[in-house]
């Protein structure tokens, strides 16, 4: 797993708060620009203006004398120009956009309305409207030709007019850069919350919500909390009223497997009209490691399942993805809709799979899985 934060090793740096500051080895910039990079060392002199001097490891020890110098974990010498970090003043830095990556997401908060039975975020009731204005800042550094960012949290739409605010924003800054945002939908059911998400017509944000049940009794379990269902449903209701994008994702465990094809059927007939639907396996992170039990199914237990779900959303003309499974535990016929989807950070691969010829072609694990749990049926393309 690549490592996107780390405790500076050796520090010099002078901040007050959380700093943004953008990776470059460009010593051709103006000294007024200057203060908000961070200059990539590379044993060559160079001018005092820099925000701050990146070394990985001590590998250029001899400038530690320099203001602003922070050796960070060589695990992070990674850092290539144009990405972007944010500085703390203890020297903890953390990675948070990478020009590289397709799969750069933007934590907004960590408090949240639910309390999901498998949350890889689990909520904390705490203020960390930081990170909202964080994100406002970082709106201005990203660059300008990226293709797509996302909002995560927690839940987004607990900012409310701060939400807007910044989904607004996103459209002047990057007004070719696709969103994806994860919401649970709820703030939604509120109309005029969503004529105002509406109004800012945004020519390219998505809303991933998650529907876990056609029965409103099993979502609300999932979710740990009553009356979600019915506000989620009204929520992409509203949405779809207005024309706003809008995915459903599905995690799939052994609390949702026993109603998948339902669920399917449910959403075919009444949210025909939804972009994309997602069919997701399960990360191992956050309360699914303590909710193990409860959740674990091989997915080879339910591949049969897989493939009857899918051929009813791709029955009824709904674009449908099947994401973070592994190839060989998933049935022939869903491939069309198999889609390499784990973020290429978490992204990993077991022992057994050292020989498949498929690899290339293979979503993979997810680094907490090879850690915690993965399937006892991996079986390797071979011949
Ligand atoms: S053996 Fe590994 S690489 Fe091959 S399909 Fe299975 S999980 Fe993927």
């Amino acid at each position: 797993m690549l490592k996107l934060h780390g405790n500076a090793l050796d520090s010099n740096i002078v901040v007050g708060s959380r700093q943004l500051f953008t990776v470059t080895r460009s010593s051709a910039l103006v000294n007024s620009e200057k203060r908000r990079y961070a200059y990539l060392l590379d044993g060559m002199d160079v001018d005092s203006d820099y925000g701050c001097y990146l070394d990985f490891g001590g590998t250029h020890k001899s400038s530690s004398h320099m203001d602003g110098y922070l050796n960070l974990p060589k695990e992070m010498g990674y850092l290539a120009e144009g990405d972007i970090i944010s500085v703390e003043p203890s020297g903890h830095a953390n990675v948070v956009f990478r020009v590289k990556s397709p799969h750069n997401t933007i934590l907004l908060t960590e408090r949240c309305n639910h309390y999901c039975l498998m949350c890889s975020q689990p909520p904390k009731d705490v203020d960390d409207s930081w990170l909202m204005s964080e994100a406002m800042g970082l709106l201005d550094l990203i660059p300008k030709e990226t293709g797509n960012i996302g909002f995560s949290g927690g839940e987004p739409t607990l900012y409310g007019a701060q939400f807007i605010e910044l989904i607004s924003k996103a459209k002047k800054s990057l007004p070719t850069t696709a969103i994806d945002v994860l919401s649970n939908g709820r703030r939604f059911s509120d109309l005029q919350f969503t004529q105002a998400y509406a109004a800012i017509n945004h020519p390219d944000c998505l809303l991933g919500i998650p529907i876990y049940s056609d029965d409103p009794v099993r979502h609300d379990y999932i979710v740990q909390s009553s009356g979600a269902f019915d506000e989620t449903v009204r929520g992409i209701l509203n949405l779809k009223k207005y024309n706003q994008k809008v995915e459903i994702r599905i995690v799939i465990h052994k609390q949702s497997i026993e109603r998948l094809v339902q669920t399917c059927e449910f959403i075919a007939r009444n949210l025909l009209f939804v972009d994309h639907v997602a069919l997701m396996g399960l990360e191992m992170m956050g309360f699914t490691r303590a909710n193990l039990d409860s959740l674990w199914i091989d997915p080879i237990e339910y591949k049969d399942t897989l493939s009857e779900a899918v051929a009813v959303l791709n029955a009824y003309g709904i674009r449908a993805s099947v994401y973070n499974h592994q190839l060989c535990l998933v049935n022939p016929d869903v491939l069309p809709n198999y889609v390499k989807s784990i973020s290429d950070w978490k992204n990993e691969f077991v022992d057994e799979c050292n020989p498949c010829q498929r690899k290339s072609e293979c979503g993979g694990f997810f680094s907490s899985s090879k850690i915690h749990r993965y399937s006892d049926n991996i079986s390797p393309f071979i011949g």
